[in-house]
């Protein structure tokens, strides 16, 4: 009933009875707040809607987690215990007692229904070119991988480390160490050597596995010369197994492997392992925008069976739908919704290859056109470059296979969510702006995660998702559980109760993990972000909480300034940064990016953007400074590092700190030379 691959399963039959009678069990009891849009709900009368199964979800988080835990996932032996948790010490687990297999999960189970659904859509970096894998060619690859591994001496709880781009190989690299029982350390492969060298080190890797080059853009990348130079400081890597993205041949070291001919070897038969639910599925590094980047730790079946719900309900996917998410594997946004979130659903999933403007911006809606994409989900940083580039690049391609619109990553701000939905989406799509990280392990506020009808107000993440019960804590009174229960309100968000998906530790590191997430508010799993309640309840993340800032007194989100600063015409971005002031105690400094071809004198803008600022929040959230720049300095994911921007304004250069995660070290140059000049 639950499974979404539409064909009859054998898997709901392999059931044992006792599942199935505590299924009936639970349903019985919520059988009234089950809403319509729950096909396995059919037939039930007396629905209530979102917030009456939301509600219920949150006050019988075990009944409910355990009736999903039996319907979507395959277990190979049932679990005795839903969850044992403890927030306040950071002792988090579901699902106890059960044993399953993630690749199974994803692979086997449609195989046997659906062999030749397309599972995995390659976007290659040329457009037109794309390859698609089915279910069944999925499995053998998989199978042919784990085989490989376990050969070369790959152990259940080995870590694996891989840094390739978005590409079916990469996917059954990830679902082999699934199907064996090692973990997977994924690494965005456009880190630099260093980056990569850190996190082999820290996932204390003895196996690698990449590709000779990348192709992105247009342009190819040495990712295995990347890998030899992070390999110097790695002595513990015994192995690498090397896959060609491109024909041209690289230096291969004694402990290189040539893995496609390495797999041909392979039988196509993989026995999985027995995982424990609590069991490492991988680790993942943070896009470390606020510090030393951490791997966070996510285990089997509550990760997977938090990304499936979240990736049916959230973007209203259907059986046959192709799901087009944007993000590289290497980031959570990539794990959760480009692999394990669409294959456990038994979907269509696109690995995009290339980026937003190769070889030109209409490159996303062209794509959308020739897969006939249904739902797109993509980052507000590559919205706002697009829409720089003007209309005209999306209107020049069919999108009326679009149903849902998904952002993440970072506040959207009004100009690029409107431009989104009334452009991309002709104004009939719904934009589903999702709010979670890393952390989280999938979606856990958004605007539907249910009702595909539901009110949505613009630049809102608003609802809960199931089991999520965001609460907001007053910041003046940290390490002190001071709950705002009121509406119209904005705290710090935080999480009142466990839930499946989140993640159990950061690797090697239980206490940086408790410390960062568990005892600034005890008792509540706290995210780092603010966030705003309005008076209907809804929520609207509001930025990450350093990113507040006390003007005269005014708390205020720099998120704010940045939404009316970016409203102007000439404005492509910005970044609102606060600093020392000796009388305003803060005091508002602005570094905008305009738009190509604006042509404008510099001196005229700042009066005109100041007055926009005076007129829609308040005179003293006025910059004191506008620095115009380029560019701002990124992570490889896209998001603006603010804290290198806080230490160029602090005038602290030797406190830049890790900036190996920053995609164009040129850009903090820039700013810290026109910084000198304005001040
Ligand atoms: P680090 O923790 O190393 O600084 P990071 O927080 O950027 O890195 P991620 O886990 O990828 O790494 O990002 C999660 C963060 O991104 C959230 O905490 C939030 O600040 C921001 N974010 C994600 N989605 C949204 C959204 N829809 N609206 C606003 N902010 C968002
Ligand atoms: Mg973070």
């Amino acid at each position: 009933m639950w499974l979404s691959c539409g064909c009859a399963s054998k898997y709901v039959v392999s059931f044992s009875r006792r599942v199935f009678k505590s299924y009936f069990h639970v349903l019985g009891r919520w059988r009234c707040n089950v809403p319509a849009f729950m096909p396995e709900a059919a037939g039930f009368e007396g629905v209530c809607g979102h917030s009456a199964l939301q509600e219920f979800s949150v006050s019988n988080s075990a009944s409910f987690w355990a009736a999903a835990a039996r319907q979507r996932l395959n277990w190979i032996s049932p679990f005795h215990t839903t969850q044992d948790c403890d927030l306040s010490r950071g002792e988090i687990k579901w699902f106890e007692g059960g044993k399953l297999n993630v690749s199974v999960n994803c692979l086997d189970r449609h195989v046997h229904t659906c062999p030749e659904r397309v599972a995995l859509i390659w976007e290659r970096d040329e457009p037109g070119s794309e390859v698609k894998i089915t279910y069944r060619q999925l499995l053998e690859m998989t199978c042919r991988l784990g085989n490989m591994l376990r050969r070369r001496g790959v152990r259940k709880g080995d870590c694996v480390t891989i840094y390739m781009p978005p590409c079916p190989l990469a996917v059954a690299s990830m679902l082999a160490c699934a199907r064996i029982g090692a973990a997977h350390n994924v690494v965005f492969a456009g880190f630099s050597a260093e980056a990569l060298a850190e996190r082999i080190r820290d996932g204390e890797t003895v196996t690698v596995i990449t590709v000779n080059q990348g192709v992105r853009g247009g342009k190819v990348t040495e990712l295995k010369k990347a890998v030899d130079t992070a390999l110097q400081s790695c002595p513990t890597v015994q192995q690498v197994f090397v896959a060609m993205r491109t024909e041209n041949p690289v230096a291969m070291t004694a402990r290189d492997i040539v893995m496609e001919e390495e797999m041909q070897k392979e039988d196509l038969v993989c026995e999985p392992a027995a995982m424990d639910s609590e069991d490492v599925l991988f680790l993942l590094y943070t896009s470390g925008s606020t510090g030393k980047p951490k791997g966070l730790v996510h285990t089997q079946a509550g990760y997977l069976l938090y990304a499936a719900l979240t990736h049916k309900y959230v973007f209203n996917y259907s059986d046959g739908d192709v799901f087009g998410c944007v993000a590289d594997i290497g980031w959570i946004t990539g794990h959760s919704y480009s692999v394990y979130g669409p294959l456990a659903n038994g979907g269509t999933t696109v690995l995009f290859e290339s980026t937003p403007i190769y070889p030109d911006p209409g490159r996303y809606w062209e794509m959308v056109q020739r897969l006939k994409i249904n739902q797109f989900y993509g980052a507000p940083t590559a919205l706002r470059l697009l829409l720089k580039y003007g209309d005209q690049w999306v209107h020049k391609y069919d999108r009326s296979t679009l149903k849902t619109l998904g952002s993440v990553g970072e506040p959207i701000n009004t100009e690029a969510w409107e431009w989104y939905h009334r452009v991309v989406g002709d104004g009939r799509c719904p934009v589903v702006d999702t709010w979670w990280q890393t952390e989280t392990g999938g979606i856990c506020i958004t605007p539907r995660p249910s009702e595909p009808d539901a009110e949505i107000v613009p630049g809102m993440a608003m609802r809960p998702f199931f089991g999520i019960e965001p609460v907001l804590m007053d910041t003046e009174v940290f390490c002190v559980c001071v709950l705002l229960t009121s509406n119209d309100t904005s705290g710090a968000l935080c999480i009142a109760q466990p839930w499946p998906g989140m993640a159990r530790t950061i690797h090697n590191d239980h206490q940086r993990f408790t410390e960062t997430y568990c005892q600034p508010y005890p008792g509540y799993f706290f995210t780092g972000d603010g966030a705003y309640r309005s008076k209907e309840g809804y929520y609207q993340i509001t930025g990450r909480l350093d990113d507040v800032i006390n003007v005269s007194g005014h708390r205020i989100g720099t998120a704010e300034i940045e939404d009316v600063v970016n409203q102007y015409s000439a404005v492509a971005e910005s970044a609102i940064i606060g600093y020392p002031h000796n009388i305003k105690g803060q005091g508002v400094y602005a570094f905008v990016v305009l738009k190509k071809g604006v042509n404008a004198q510099e001196e005229e803008l700042s009066r005109q953007l100041n007055n926009m600022v005076s007129k829609k929040i308040a005179k003293y959230a006025c910059p004191d400074f506008i620095q115009f720049v380029h560019r701002l300095p990124k992570t490889r994911s896209g998001k603006i590092m603010r804290r290198v921007l806080r230490k160029v304004v602090e005038q602290d250069l030797n406190g830049l700190g890790d900036l190996s995660t920053l995609d164009d070290p040129a850009a903090v140059e820039e700013i810290i030379q026109g910084h000198r000049e304005l001040c």
